[in-house]
């Protein structure tokens, strides 16, 4: 351990804070460090592990698809590509789909697609999206921009043009910061992860729609996190009712390999023409075929084992010694604690428990299949050290 650490420190550039921990292998929600001591992971790889490591299903799946083609370029058909985007289409409803291979890579076609639309349908000055304050849409330049949260603006200047940023829950303040600009779109998290795990209201949700919808402007959800059956539902949104014209997600899509995609719904199926966006990797034969045995498996039994175990967290933490509230959907979960967040996390990474964080508060991102006796144990840990 104390090699990798050099070395990390030596070679890898400094942009993480690492927690002490360096884990060798994993099963399911079960990790493990060069010791050999046991974690339970309730942080998922940060929402990525929809069925925690090595699932043998996925591994298969996976493995298989390496031995036949691991990538071919854009500029042939491939099988993988094509039953996921058939699959996502039909699951959602949205038309078509283009694939990256991360987030942020999902949130810029989403963007690149919202302008392109206004521009033909608009006029080219309606090239605004709006964003709500203390969301998070990515690293690259343009999805920072995107990003309501000034710490992470700072020494990046300056950055592209044509976003402004409204306040989650406040109908009045949108339609105003709407009113202001020439709008494409707008662009909302449904749980602002990054944020600290913070629902918007269902009241909200609607007015989105409806201000987007008496002002001619494409709503785009980011789905990077909320997705792929984490809130409860397949994709957050779908608790709402509601039906945007582009969803985007990562993360948890393809169970632990990077895969992006961008949904789009019928006003914006053929914005996206040859020529006017791409990526090398993005569709890539393995990790879609990764996607589609995940995919599959998000299904109404595993949905609803999700919102039991949710149900089973807050009923655990919210009235817990030590925890101030608990927020979020389905696996998704923020916990404000009396207690400094970051010395919670360590405590029970000592223990055998790995947890995230987000702001200030404890995150829980667990692998959507995760044993009951493995959760249970470890919101007893984690009661155990929130209370010391
Ligand atoms: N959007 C949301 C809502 C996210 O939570 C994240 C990452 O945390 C991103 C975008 C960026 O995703 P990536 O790190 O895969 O680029």
């Amino acid at each position: 351990m104390n090699d990798i650490k050099q070395q990390d420190n030596e070679y890898v550039a400094h942009t993480y804070s690492r927690f002490d921990l360096c884990l060798i292998s994993g099963k399911g929600s079960l990790g493990y460090d060069e010791n050999g001591k046991e974690y339970i992971d309730m942080g998922g790889g940060i929402a990525v592990n929809t069925f925690g490591y090595a699932d043998k299903i996925w591994q298969d799946t996976v493995c298989e698809q390496t031995s036949k083609l691991q990538h071919t370029s854009n500029l042939y058909f491939t099988e993988p590509c094509v039953t996921l985007a058939k699959m996502l289409c039909e699951r959602t409803g949205m038309k078509k789909v283009f694939f990256s291979n991360s987030g942020a890579e999902a949130n810029e076609c989403a963007i690149k697609t919202a302008r392109k639309w206004a521009h033909t349908e608009k006029g080219p000055e309606y090239s605004t999206i709006i964003t709500l304050k203390n969301s998070f849409h990515g690293r690259t330049i343009a999805t920072l921009a995107a990003t309501g949260q000034d710490s992470f603006h700072t020494e990046f200047y300056p950055f592209p043009e044509g976003f402004a940023y409204a306040t989650p829950n406040d109908s009045d303040d949108l339609a105003k910061v709407v009113s202001e600009h020439k709008c494409a779109a707008v662009m909302i998290e449904i749980v602002q992860g990054e944020g600290g795990v913070i629902p918007l209201e269902a009241d909200f949700v609607s007015a989105v729609f409806k201000v987007a919808k008496e002002n001619n402007l494409l709503v785009i959800v980011d789905e990077v996190q909320t997705g792929n059956g984490r809130s409860g539902m397949l994709y957050a949104y779908m608790n709402f009712g509601v039906k945007p014209d582009i969803v985007t997600t990562a993360k948890g899509l393809a169970g632990g390999l990077p895969l992006g995609a961008t949904m789009l719904g019928d006003k914006v199926a053929d914005v996206l023409t040859p020529g006017s966006h791409g990526s090398t990797f993005g569709g890539n034969p393995v990790c879609c075929a990764g996607a589609v045995s995940i995919l599959s498996r998000i299904d109404e039994t595993l949905l609803s084992d999700v919102i039991k175990k949710h149900e089973y967290i807050i009923k655990e933490l919210s009235t817990a010694d030590g925890v101030v509230s608990v927020t979020g959907m389905g696996l998704m979960l923020g916990i404000e604690t009396t207690k400094n967040a970051k010395e919670i996390i360590a405590e029970c990474i000592k223990r055998g428990v790995i947890l995230l964080s987000a702001k200030n508060k404890v995150r829980l991102l667990p692998a959507l299949n995760i044993p009951f006796e493995q959760l249970q144990k470890a919101i007893e840990i984690i009661k155990e050290v929130v209370a010391l």
